[in-house]
């Protein structure tokens, strides 16, 4: 069966959440654990958390996917920037544990003139801090597309990433569409090659999740805007042939395209129509 949802905000709680994704025919969600621009999260409400995990086993909801403020970067030249990731990041990965296995995502971050040898080296540090033995959720390095001086703008940085990281069984990735089509992977015309090479270079059993967005700039353009299933350069036939994939076809797939709740609803209808079931 496949495995859908969309961007959706957290600020009723969990289980708004996990009602809203039902009422769009979908079954799992991508959520910002905190105001994305940063800051306090709110305190966690140990009575929605419970009715969350009730309504989500009966609904079928087994899969939910946090995502990191964009703010968040790891390797900024700015020490106290580095410090707020940290400290940012170490207390979302408390608060993930009230909802045990699921996936967290960020964004590796921007090396901002230092280089990206010098950004990996310090989002490892930054990792080596915070991930620790005892959690039980995933952390997924996103694939970025290479605007300005983003590092996960190919599958080899990600790999450096995971390599030098100590707790590295801790980490997976998150491979969004229209970054990697934007970064130079032409999952239009070779989604086999491509996927191929992420296997070659990362191994795709660290492939854990997939943000489906459409692009509104053409291959290669290193800009990153997402655009709506479809009208963009990626294309419905190209969205049918990855979520049939047999390397994707069994992964969450999330929804961050420019869309209110019935653009959402519409595009999961259409994405679910593309699916097959048996392959
Ligand atoms: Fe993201
Ligand atoms: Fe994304
Ligand atoms: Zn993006």
């Amino acid at each position: 069966m496949l495995t859908i949802g969309c961007h959706l905000s957290s600020s009723k709680g969990y289980l708004n959440m996990a009602k809203t994704a039902v009422s769009i025919n979908a079954n799992t969600f991508q959520f910002f654990t905190r105001n994305p621009r940063g800051g306090a999260a709110k305190p966690i409400d140990e009575a929605d958390i419970q009715a969350f995990l009730e309504y989500s086993k009966e609904n079928g909801i087994k899969t939910i996917l946090a995502h990191a403020p964009y703010t968040l970067n790891a390797c900024a030249a700015d020490p106290s920037i580095r410090e707020f990731a940290k400290n940012t990041m170490a207390d979302d990965l408390r608060r993930m544990e009230y909802t045990p296995g699921q996936l967290y995502n960020f964004h590796p971050g921007s090396h901002v003139k230092q280089g990206a040898e010098v950004g990996i080296q310090l989002i490892c540090e930054h990792l080596n801090q915070v991930l620790y033995p005892e959690m039980t959720t995933t952390v997924l390095l996103e694939t970025m597309s290479g605007k300005g001086s983003e590092v996960g703008r190919s599958f080899e940085e990600i790999r450096d990433i995971i390599d030098r990281t100590e707790l590295s069984d801790k980490l997976g990735v998150c491979l969004d569409t229209c970054h990697v089509y934007d970064a130079g992977y032409d999952i239009v015309e070779d989604i086999d090659g491509v996927l191929d090479e992420f296997d070659r270079i990362i191994g795709i059993d660290r492939l854990k999740a997939v943000h489906i967005n459409d692009s509104k700039n053409p291959y290669a353009s290193h800009k990153d805007r997402h655009e709506k299933i479809g009208e963009g350069f990626i294309g419905t036939d190209a969205f049918e042939r990855i979520l049939n994939h047999n390397y994707l076809r069994n992964l969450p797939f999330y929804l961050e395209t420019p869309n209110e709740l019935d653009g959402y609803e519409r595009e999961i209808a259409i994405l679910r129509g593309l699916y097959k079931q048996e392959m």
